[in-house]
């Protein structure tokens, strides 16, 4: 038995989604012809009340062209040093959006209206003009974190206000939602665009969406094709995104009760210096000064246990839909005999 968890990437289709990929009805999405494309489109945009969405191979491409249909350059993206976006994107806002990036240190990964407020630029040439806000909910890097929404509701005022956009990284908006008092359609009352995760904890193989009003996700397009990610007869994959949000999200409160056990674990381990808090299904722990992070990662890949470097002495775990309770019953005892 292999147990992975370094990421909720690594999870593989079901026969059922299998099923549902071979049984698409496609045509060519370039077009606008592949139906199953427009039903997915359709689908999560009314989940979040948006006008439109627009499917993409990645997170990455959606995030990215948010950026771009919400800049102007020069100018500037305030966001947490921790994103996603800034961080873990090849650089993609200067290579893509020629912006520079204004970078705050939030509570892990999540920023405030106040924050937010003190850091936009004032009317000045010498000043990138700043002209997007970018929040991520939720925070990978802040050890799967979730917004409080009167936070963001004051965050949309701020940006009402200043004129600004206003862009969501949601790739685990849904491990967000599990955990807290607010609806899809609060969320997306709130942004300009929302990216979403299908390929994460709701288990599709590839595919993210782009959500907005139906003029910014019409320039999405546009910038899609520059990007090369116009795709084809892309129903196959968008039938598995489908089969994801009406099977899947269900279920993530699982992945969370499990990450809450191995928190629960790892703190009583004498060589964990800390665990972070766990909000949803990311468990990120620091490995006490004696040891090297590398060696428990070693030791536990020896035992076919696969978690992630976080960082100095930090391992990542995340939990997911082919994480089962044998698997953490094995990865429970694993630890604790290390
Ligand atoms: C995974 C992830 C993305 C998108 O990643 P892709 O691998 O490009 O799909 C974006 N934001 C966050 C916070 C993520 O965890």
């Amino acid at each position: 038995m292999i147990v992975d968890l370094r990421s909720d990437t690594v999870t593989i289709p079901s026969e059922e989604m299998k099923a549902a990929m071979l049984n698409a009805k496609v045509g060519d999405d370039v077009f606008g012809d592949d139906e199953t494309v427009n039903k997915l489109e359709k689908l999560s945009a009314n989940l979040f009340g948006k006008e439109a969405a627009i499917f993409c191979p990645s997170g990455t491409m959606t995030n990215q062209i948010a950026i771009k249909i919400h800049s102007n350059a020069p100018g500037e993206i305030i966001c947490d040093e921790l994103s996603h976006v800034y961080k873990y994107e090849g650089g993609g806002i200067g290579f893509n959006s020629g912006l520079a990036t204004k970078l705050l240190q939030g509570n892990a990964g999540r920023l405030t209206a106040q924050q937010i407020k003190e850091a936009i630029s004032v009317d000045d040439v010498h000043f990138p003009e700043t002209q997007l806000i970018s929040l991520e909910n939720t925070c990978n890097k802040g050890g799967g974190s979730v917004y409080d929404i009167d936070e963001i509701r004051k965050i949309n005022a701020l940006c009402a206000d200043k004129k600004l956009k206003l862009h969501l990284d949601g790739a685990r908006i849904f491990n967000a939602l599990e955990e807290s008092d607010y609806t899809a359609k609060d969320i997306g009352e709130l942004f300009d665009t929302i990216s979403v995760c299908l390929s994460k904890g709701l288990g599709a193989p590839v595919g993210s969406l782009l959500l907005g009003n139906k003029s910014d996700i019409q320039q999405a397009r546009r910038i899609r094709k520059v990007l090369g990610g116009g795709m084809r007869q892309a129903g196959y994959l968008a039938a598995a995104g489908i089969y994801a949000l009406e099977n899947n999200i269900v279920r993530l409160k699982d992945d969370h009760k499990k990450a809450k056990i191995l928190e629960t674990t790892l703190s009583q381990i004498s060589y964990v210096k800390a665990v972070l808090p766990v909000y949803t299904n990311i468990v990120v722990f620091e490995v006490i000064d004696s040891i090297d992070a590398t060696e428990i990662i070693k030791k536990l890949a020896a035992k076919n246990i696969k978690v992630a470097s976080f960082g100095p002495q930090q391992i990542r775990l995340v939990t997911h839909l082919n994480f089962t309770e044998e698997m953490l019953e094995k990865t429970i005892n694993t630890l604790k005999q290390l």
